[in-house]
């Protein structure tokens, strides 16, 4: 192959221009992001050699190695793993496969310090190289393929990139830096080793440097021939827990997550028995942007026997966990373990079980002794940890438990176990009751005499609220009652005197009620007086069981079609307003009216504004 030129794929530019400009501040890490290829590299080719032997062509020690040339300015980050032919270096070096990258530059804020680590998490690593240098060489040969196979590659980092054959004898790939002139700090093994141990040592592998020797003739440091070991090539989570200090495990939760602030908790395990494996596994502190993607895989890599064998294994975690970031080693797994078999293997399944509890003791103690880490906690991750309680029924009871909610004494943080304890003498359920805002919530009519009554009611205004709770029926055998379902039985909570008031106000209240239930037949499937209202004359309510308004105005929302069940309407016969019903003349326009206020102040739209103000301005002008 004569040496070709070819033209960086658009993003490809843009992202140049971005990398060299914006990240000058914290240009060190390119060494970072090309070691960290590096050691992707040795992984693939350790991966795809397990059904190929041969591919290790005799040199089954993988490793990378760093040096540079003072006089020529060049720093090479040279590892033996993978290659790349000639085609994948054109593919994967002049473009940008994935689609994350307008998000990426979407995303880029300004801020130095967070763009630097969104450039690891959009992969585009390599080209952080041009940070520091005016050109980079790549040398690379694919394992397999023969020597006269190789492929430079080399830009100068604008417009376009060369490519030619050249013989590489040596499986692998050499990233060579020229680097510019202002540069020359890198061209130290001191600054080296230090960039070194700063980000990479939890990299498995061995990184190699030329060993510096002090000497006393030439009064100078002079590098020797010999190679020596400058990381710990220990796996954090492969040490003993006692050995590894909080520092070594955020700073491994940095370079797996590319978040740029400490975990929030994290847990580290070897578990014995039947399936054996090690856990290192993250809480974030801060909820990622794409925590909403359900499809989006997880955080969680497995490695089988300390060989990495896949990122974002979703079959280790429960949907539910996808925030949960780390490592999974096991010792009983097959090296080829597919996607697929993961699905179905018995190990992972125990892995899955094993795990998902941890993270539930890790939550469960920082809810118990780090009160203000958990509400952080659950600003960032409630909502998703609620889908559990749908999903994950074996842990039902515990993750009730982790439940925080706004209610009407508190805006924040009231667990169950908070409300039962605070339940009245007499008091058997839990109460709550779903809207769209804590404000909506809290103005609900049908509140108000569990408010006379100082009975404390959940608020819950999160989306998946009203899913969760259909599966969900009680806390610590307490059943959980909506207080917007059928009708108000207080039970003991009510004395002789108001039963006896209530059931003689309904009584004097019927031929009234006769024509109401006439008067909204199209839109009421019944009327009844309420003992549940205080100050408000009406309010809405489905029938136990029934899907409640606000879950169908969700359905609505997403497209979907919500069978329209009828509400029931309650009047509450001492109101000014109801006692007007009186009126003869205005009875119909009243009862509309009772009936749309009712709507709007659950936060319902009317169907037909246009009669209700019709309505309004003959009751206003009469
Ligand atoms: P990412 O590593 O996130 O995919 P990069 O821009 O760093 O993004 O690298 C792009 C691609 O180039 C890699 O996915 C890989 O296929 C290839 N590559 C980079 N460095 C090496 C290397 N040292 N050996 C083999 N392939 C490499």
């Amino acid at each position: 192959m004569s040496k070709q030129t070819h033209s960086f794929q658009a993003e490809v530019q843009q992202i140049l221009h971005l990398v060299t400009h914006s990240l000058y501040s914290n240009k060190e890490i390119f060494l970072r992001e090309l070691v960290s290829n590096a050691s992707d590299a040795c992984d693939k080719l350790r991966f795809e050699a397990l059904d190929a032997a041969a591919l290790y062509e005799d040199q089954p020690n993988l490793d990378i190695r760093i040096f540079f040339d003072a006089d020529a300015k060049t720093l090479t980050i040279r590892d033996n793993g993978i290659g790349m032919s000639a085609d994948e270096a054109v593919a994967h070096l002049g473009t940008i496969a994935k689609s994350g990258t307008r998000e990426f530059m979407s995303r880029l804020s300004g801020d130095q310090k967070k763009d630097a680590n969104l450039i690891g998490q959009f992969g585009v690593g390599f080209y952080s190289g041009f940070i520091v240098a005016e050109r980079m060489t790549v040398e690379t040969r694919r394992a397999g393929l023969s020597a006269d196979q190789g492929v430079r590659w080399s830009s100068a980092g604008t417009g376009d990139f060369e490519v030619e054959a050249v013989t590489k004898p040596a499986r692998g790939t050499d990233v060579i830096l020229h680097l510019r002139d202002d540069e020359a700090e890198f061209l130290s093994t001191w600054k080296l080793k230090s960039i070194v141990s700063k980000y990479s040592d939890h990299i498995s592998l061995p990184i190699l440097m030329k060993k510096e020797e002090w000497d006393a003739e030439a009064k100078k440091q002079v590098v020797k021939d010999e190679w020596e070991t400058v990381n710990k090539a220990a796996a954090v989570w492969t040490r003993s827990k006692s050995d590894v200090t909080d520092a070594e495990y955020q700073d491994f939760y940095k370079q797996i997550s590319y978040d740029s602030e400490a975990p929030l908790a994290y847990t580290h395990n070897r578990v014995e028995g039947r399936t054996e494996y090690t856990q290192l596994l993250y809480v974030p502190a801060k909820a990622p942007f794409d925590l909403w993607n359900r499809d989006k895989r997880g955080g969680v890599k497995l490695y089988v026997k300390r060989v990495f064998i896949m990122d974002d294994a979703e079959a280790l975690m429960p949907v539910y966990l996808r925030f949960v970031k780390g490592v999974i080693d096991s010792a009983d797994l097959p090296l080829n373990v597919s996607r697929e078999l993961l699905q179905e293997s018995r190990d992972v399944k125990a892995i899955r079980e094993g795990s998902t509890k941890r993270v539930l003791s890790m939550l469960e103690d920082v809810a118990e002794n780090q009160k203000d880490k958990y509400a952080e906690f659950w600003k960032q991750f409630g909502a998703v940890l609620k889908e559990g309680v749908g999903e994950d029924f074996a842990n039902q009871e515990r993750l009730a438990k982790l439940l925080r909610f706004a209610s009407t004494q508190a805006d924040e943080g009231v667990s169950f176990a908070d409300y039962v304890g605070r339940m009245k003498e007499g008091q058997e359920a839990v109460y709550y009751i779903t809207a769209e805002t804590l404000a909506a919530a809290k103005g609900s009519p049908q509140l108000e005499v569990f408010r006379k009554k100082g009975l404390e009611v959940l608020l819950l205004t999160d989306r998946v609220d009203e899913w969760m709770l259909s599966h969900l029926y009680e806390f610590d055998g307490k059943p959980l009652q909506s207080v917007a379902k059928g009708a108000v039985d207080l039970g003991k909570l009510q004395d002789e005197a108001e039963k006896k008031q209530a059931e003689e106000a309904a009584e004097a209240f019927k031929p009234v009620l006769e024509k109401l239930q006439a008067a909204l037949k199209d839109r009421a499937k019944d009327v009844r007086t309420t003992t549940r209202l205080v100050d408000s004359p009406a309010c809405l309510v489905v029938e136990d069981g029934a899907m409640s308004a606000h879950l169908a105005r969700m359905l609505k929302q997403a497209g979907q079609s919500a069978p329209a069940a009828q509400p029931i309407l309650e009047v509450n016969p001492a109101h000014a307003l109801v006692k007007r019903l009186d009126d003869a003349a205005r009875f119909d326009d009243l009862a509309h009216l009772l009936f749309d206020q009712a709507v709007l102040a659950e936060g319902g739209q009317l169907e037909d504004p246009a009669a209700h103000v019709q309505r309004m301005t003959r009751l206003l002008t009469a």
